[in-house]
């Protein structure tokens, strides 16, 4: 039993792990043989030391695999359930937890953040942070927690019929939006991606034109824009590419302590709206039911399966980028 460990900002190794501790899990909590477990932009701020949390830490929040061990008070699950887990952990009776902002627990802990997660042959989980995946494919299973992000985000969007969408980055979060956002029945979404082989993607995937620069964009013209890519001269020109009463939704997550600059004059008299969405609330089950009923696709996204001893590689492929890179997943049973 072994992990992937981040023991430093740049330093990863693979560690062994506790045998005895992992097949005796304590009270509520259950032990996971990891089968696909997905590397994501948090996994990246966390291996350059941006992000919360304390090191060492062995990462890994998106992903599935088979139970094989259980503490005494779990009820729900047993040896041999196929699962995947939500890694945000609230306390449930704080004061935002008492009124159903549990994304925003003051007690909150993360499998795969501040807690080991899935980077692993196995890793140890509160019982309450396990779905059930039913017989979807573990690769499949792995994407329930970016889905379950993205259907937040478009809960907080609340998209209308035949709404028009622009989307702005095609990475695997940018598609899963885009095919979401199809299922809420929008009319028309474009998408704009600067990179060639995303750009390719996504004119396959769905939408509706693909833009490679934003000054391509027609100005003026979208119900609602979508950032999926974090960088903030591309939120101050949606401001421009919103009809009047346009909302605009930050998905991407930004470099903390940036800046933007907007005319509030357009805020104000075109009466924009501006939301931000951050991680989830129980949005799990939606997810899985989503991926199971084929509504929402996940089977094309992945462009590496690799073992475990290749986290490292994973990291590098996203961070530099040598081939076309979409979903890099790693299967610890490798
Ligand atoms: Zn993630
Ligand atoms: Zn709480």
């Amino acid at each position: 039993m072994r992990a992937a460990e981040i023991r430093e900002p740049h330093v990863i190794k693979i560690v062994e792990l506790s045998e005895e501790d992992l097949m005796n899990p304590a009270d509520r909590n259950l032990t996971i043989e990891v089968a696909a477990s997905g590397i994501c932009g948090t996994d990246l701020h966390i291996y350059k030391g941006e992000y919360i949390g304390e090191f060492p830490v062995i990462p890994g929040h998106e992903f599935s695999g088979t139970v094989v061990a259980t503490g005494s008070a779990v009820t729900h699950f047993k040896p041999g359930d196929r699962v995947a887990v939500e890694p945000n952990v609230a306390c449930e009776d704080c004061q935002e937890c008492r009124e159903n902002r549990r994304h925003f627990c003051r007690n909150w802990w993360a499998v795969g953040v501040t807690a080991p997660g899935g980077m692993a042959t196995h890793v140890t989980v509160p019982e309450t942070a396990v779905f059930s995946i039913g017989e979807i494919d573990f690769v499949y299973g792995a994407f329930m927690e970016p889905l379950s992000c993205v259907i937040h985000g478009v809960e907080i969007a609340k998209p209308r019929l035949a709404d028009r969408i622009a989307i702005a980055g095609a990475g695997p979060i940018g598609i899963l939006l885009l095919r979401v956002f199809r299922a809420t029945g929008v009319s028309w979404i474009d998408v704009i991606e600067r990179n060639e082989s995303r750009a390719q993607f996504v004119e396959g995937a769905g939408a509706n034109s693909v833009f490679r620069d934003l000054s391509d964009v027609p100005r003026g013209q979208y119900d609602m824009f979508v950032d999926a890519t974090g960088v903030p001269s591309v939120v101050e020109d949606s401001v421009d590419l919103v009809r009047p009463a346009g909302r605009i939704l930050l998905f991407g997550v930004p470099p903390k302590d940036s800046r933007l600059t907007i005319d509030p004059f357009k805020v104000f008299n075109r009466e924009l709206t501006i939301l931000g969405s951050f991680t989830s609330l129980r949005n799990s089950r939606q997810a899985i039911d989503l991926i199971e009923s084929g509504i929402v696709r996940v089977s094309d996204l992945v462009s590496h399966l690799l073992p475990l001893e290749q986290f490292a590689r994973g990291i590098d492929l996203l961070l530099h980028p040598t081939e076309p890179t979409m979903k890099v997943m790693i299967d610890p049973r490798l």
